[in-house]
């Protein structure tokens, strides 16, 4: 599944086709994807400059002069730009399509994604309001989540994984955070103290920026914007290596289920 670093590395991609752009034509292979693409998508955004191309939570916005249209990739959808001698494949659901003849295709082939529409500020939208801050941005620190943490029963890993907590901490930079932490997964998120939650906060903006830094991570069912897989998947230090050696201490790599997904950590590092 795509998490925050390959969307921002989605959106950087894509970024530089777009800006200025004028949209001259959308054609919508298929409407249902997890939530239906709005009929009149077309006749809203054609003709329209996209002004900026942007990123909330793991939502990239194209904003234009009269609204803004969001897209989601679910759990296998990706961005790639092309031209019309790019023949459509089964799962590419819809083609924006600019006036210098480039495409902004979505391939989606679990249909897990959306397109939507939302004309007034973004940050209304019902999907977007309810979000809690960016883990890379400054109202993300110490104090927020240490308050934030204060008499939460749920797992440390859990928490952090809660959008309305801190958005875009995803199953594979939750592990590698609290191994960098050198925090249990299990542990509850309300008895950690302060020092340890400045710990893993340095340890969640880190991650996630070496992670968009290396073009974000390549799992399974996601290609870069040229089409080439990444190359951060070899530089996990817990994610997807149980049985595998510790980097730091040496000891086995565990993996064990938490909330139906897969925890990797180092019982001996994290505590
Ligand atoms: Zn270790």
């Amino acid at each position: 599944m795509p998490e925050l670093p390959e969307v921002e590395t989605s959106r950087r991609g894509i970024e530089p086709h777009l800006l200025n752009k004028t949209i001259s034509k959308i054609t919508i292979r298929q409407h249902k994807l997890r939530w239906p693409i709005p009929k009149n998508l077309p006749t809203l955004a054609t003709g329209q400059k996209i002004r900026e191309v942007c990123r909330r939570a793991k939502y990239i916005y194209l904003k234009l002069d009269n609204g803004n249209i969001i897209i989601h990739l679910g759990m296998s959808g990706s961005l790639r730009i092309c031209t019309s001698k790019t023949p459509a494949e089964k799962h590419d659901h819809i083609d924006i399509i600019m006036s210098n003849k480039k495409i902004l295709r979505l391939r989606d082939p679990r249909k897990f994604g959306c397109v939507l529409w939302q004309a007034s500020d973004i940050n209304e939208h019902k999907l977007i309001k309810p979000l809690g801050p960016e883990p890379l941005e400054n109202l993300f620190d110490t104090d927020y989540l240490h308050k934030n943490a204060k008499n939460r029963k749920c797992s440390i890993k859990a928490f952090i994984m809660n959008s309305h907590i801190v958005v875009g901490v995803g199953n594979i930079y939750a592990s590698e955070a609290l191994f960098r932490a050198g925090i249990n997964p299990k542990r509850q998120a309300g008895k950690i103290s302060r020092v340890r939650i400045k710990k893993l906060v340095d340890a969640i903006k880190l991650t996630l920026k070496s992670a968009i830094k290396e073009g974000g991570t390549t799992l399974r069912d996601f290609t870069g914007i040229s089409g080439q897989p990444g190359y951060f998947a070899q530089k996990l230090l817990v994610y997807g290596r149980d049985g595998e050696k510790c980097t730091v201490c040496n000891q086995t790599i565990k993996q064990f289920s938490q909330q139906a997904r897969s925890t990797f950590y180092c019982p001996n590092c994290q505590h």
